[in-house]
């Protein structure tokens, strides 16, 4: 599933094809009439992510509408457009799909500008002048009044992306996770305690900060708390800018990285892992996935700094990564 960062970069890229123009909007699938008819031919206005949310304001004729996405699990935007400067600065490419993955589509010849025909069930289609942007397989795709949409935004918790100047929002992470004796594990997934966070982003901050995810909320300390906070704002962001999840340091990449070395070197990542970094190759300046994380599916592979091997568990529904040496 799509973390925070994904849907943040969504809100900017749709800003940055769209908004303060007039769209048309299309439910070329047919399952998204109603909502397509109370938006087109309004001016986008807002494009805002929280969490895992995204919200594009229109300027309907009395107020702003909101339309509300959720990706969920298999959703994703796919965008085409003429090629014009800031679209290209907006998505890196001219035709690319972002969902949980980012990737440029090879049908990106250049050319006149076509739009292209929807692929697949597409729910909604956004067109503008210079771009078009379609949503497939979205949880959830609804039009919503600004009441509405404060009130989905009550539910969240604060966003490390969104809110990571706030000292208030840090306070508010911390005294909420204190006061549960529910792991800190599962909280980081509680988007009603910090919203966008994932199972990525969750293993790996908790493995930076040397915490058990195991370990009952309120039995970590504040200081350590606000630290995982600043690290998941720092994080985030870069993912925002980055358009990846990396967080591992650089010298605790490939073989030569502590726990590596003392595992053996480069014969203890096992064929997998060599496999998976054959499989795809990264531009000049990118990490490559499998270098990417600590412990997120590292499960049985030596730990970056320890060389333990990495553990892994079930804890309500979503697998969790982490070093049972260095986190305790
Ligand atoms: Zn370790």
């Amino acid at each position: 599933m799509p973390e925070g960062h994904t849907v943040h970069r969504l809100a900017r890229t749709l800003a940055g094809l769209f908004e303060g123009e007039t769209l048309t909007v299309t439910s070329p699938q047919g399952r998204f009439d109603a909502g397509a008819a109370l938006l087109t031919g309004h001016r986008l206005v807002a494009s805002e992510a929280w969490g895992k949310q995204l919200f594009l304001g229109f300027a309907a004729p009395a107020d702003v509408t909101w339309l509300r996405v959720h990706l969920g699990l298999y959703g994703a935007w796919t965008f085409a457009s003429d090629g014009s400067a800031d679209v290209v600065h907006a998505i890196g490419a001219p035709r690319a799909r972002i969902g949980e993955t980012e990737t440029p589509l090879a049908d990106a010849a250049a050319g006149p500008w076509a739009v292209p025909v929807p692929r697949g069930a597409v729910r909604v289609r956004l067109l503008g002048a210079h771009a078009v942007a379609d949503l497939n397989g979205p949880t959830a795709c609804e039009v919503i009044t600004a009441q509405e949409k404060a009130a989905v935004e009550a539910r969240l918790g604060r966003d490390p992306i969104r809110h990571g100047d706030s000292d208030a929002a840090r306070g508010e992470f911390v005294a909420r996770v204190r006061r549960s004796r529910v792991s800190v594990g599962q909280q980081l997934m509680d988007q009603s305690a910090i919203a966008g966070v994932g199972n990525i982003y969750r293993a790996e901050a908790l493995f930076r900060a040397g915490v058990d995810p195991l370990r009952p909320g309120r039995d970590v300390d504040e200081t350590t708390l606000g630290e995982v906070w600043d690290d998941l704002v720092t994080l985030m962001r870069d993912g925002v800018v980055r358009g990846a999840i990396v967080t591992t340091r650089p010298e605790d990449r490939g073989p030569d990285a502590p726990g590596i070395r003392a595992a053996g070197g480069l014969a203890a990542l096992g064929p997998t892992t060599r496999r998976h970094e054959r499989r795809a190759p990264v531009p000049p300046g990118a990490v490559l996935r499998a270098e990417s994380f600590y412990v997120y599916q590292r499960d049985g592979l030596p730990c970056r700094l320890c060389g333990t091997p990495v553990l892994v568990k079930d804890v309500g529904g979503r697998t969790l990564y982490w070093c049972g040496s260095c986190q305790s």
